[in-house]
């Protein structure tokens, strides 16, 4: 079960999200079937970007722009200045540089910069639902636990939607962060997986009942029945959220979660970096394997956003 303790809940989300994001960089876009006959089993550099080992990317960036951006009081100016400040000026980068950023993503922070207001900004369509709001929104957990499903669900519309405003990014940020506040309290993430589709399942049937389509094999399935080549992992929402539940449903440590998730191939760093913040909040910051820590590019600033994020937190309680 989920350390009770906030400081180690906050290092395990941000280390766990980022030290998965970089685990996936160098063999970002590689297929399986390449990953399968050579595996990621350790953190390694270069490869897709050039990039030293331990270097993360978009999906940490943003991550860190919104955790840090919470510490300042719930304010989606505030969230959308910080994500634009890294687009434009390497704000939150590992080594002073922007080398992954999604379309939808630079669309729509450039419509930010625009003057359009934050909630206008993201793509609407059905056609940009990738994962680009789903890889930032773990640090919203803490903002959003203790409120009523409704108001959940609208704080994470919100934040979603200065990338993404379609409503299928909205309930997968929304699954993925009941997934998260279940397994703070559930020691069983079998019963939190059971728990969340049953709340899950019937408020989507509530709100816009034609998604529950896209849904159907995660929320009204069990997923970790599926075997893996029937597990996507494309830069697409519901791909990234089905690959990282199937990946900590299958594995029982941080390690073996977030290495199955890279070695799916394609999406890696984002399907590692979504299955490394429910992996690092599940069995916490002490699992996630030191030398691997050690690796991680600005690891000491990520260390001092882990004490003001929860220090920030501790307080409001
Ligand atoms: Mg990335």
């Amino acid at each position: 079960m989920a350390d009770s303790n906030l400081y180690q809940q906050a290092k395990a989300i941000l280390f766990g999200v980022s030290v998965a994001d970089a685990l996936g960089v160098p063999v970002e876009f590689k297929s399986r079937e390449y990953l399968h006959l050579y595996p990621v089993t350790e953190m390694k550099g270069y490869g897709t970007y050039n990039q030293p080992e331990g270097t993360w990317s978009d999906d940490s960036s943003m991550t860190f722009c919104l955790a840090e951006s919470l510490t300042n009081g719930f304010n989606l100016d505030d969230i959308a200045q910080k994500s634009v400040q890294w687009m434009t000026q390497a704000y939150w980068t590992p080594h002073n540089e922007v080398f992954d950023i999604g379309i939808i993503t630079r669309q729509s922070l450039a419509r930010y910069i625009q003057g359009i207001p934050t909630q206008e900004c993201g793509g609407k369509d059905v056609m940009d639902n990738g994962n680009g709001a789903l890889m930032r929104i773990l640090p919203l957990l803490f903002e959003v636990k203790d409120m009523p499903l409704k108001e959940r669900f609208s704080t994470i519309c919100a934040v979603s939607s200065l990338t993404h405003r379609h409503i299928r990014s909205h309930f997968a940020c929304l699954y993925y962060l009941e997934f998260a506040a279940e397994l703070l309290k559930q020691n069983d993430k079998f019963i939190a997986y059971q728990n969340v589709n049953e709340r899950i399942a019937s408020f989507i049937q509530e709100v816009e009942i034609s998604e529950i389509e896209p849904f159907k094999r995660l929320v009204l399935g069990d997923i970790s029945h599926l075997p893996e080549d029937e597990i996507q992992s494309s830069g697409y929402v519901i791909h990234t959220l089905e690959a990282s539940i199937w990946c900590l449903l299958k594995t029982d440590n941080y390690r073996d979660a977030v290495l199955k998730a890279v070695n799916l191939g394609q999406d890696t760093d984002t399907t590692a970096a979504v299955t490394g913040g429910l992996a690092g909040l599940f069995y916490g910051f002490d699992a996630i394997p030191t030398e691997w820590v050690n690796l991680l590019a600005k690891k000491d600033n990520i260390e001092k956003l882990s004490i003001r994020f929860s220090e920030y937190y501790m307080q409001k309680v």
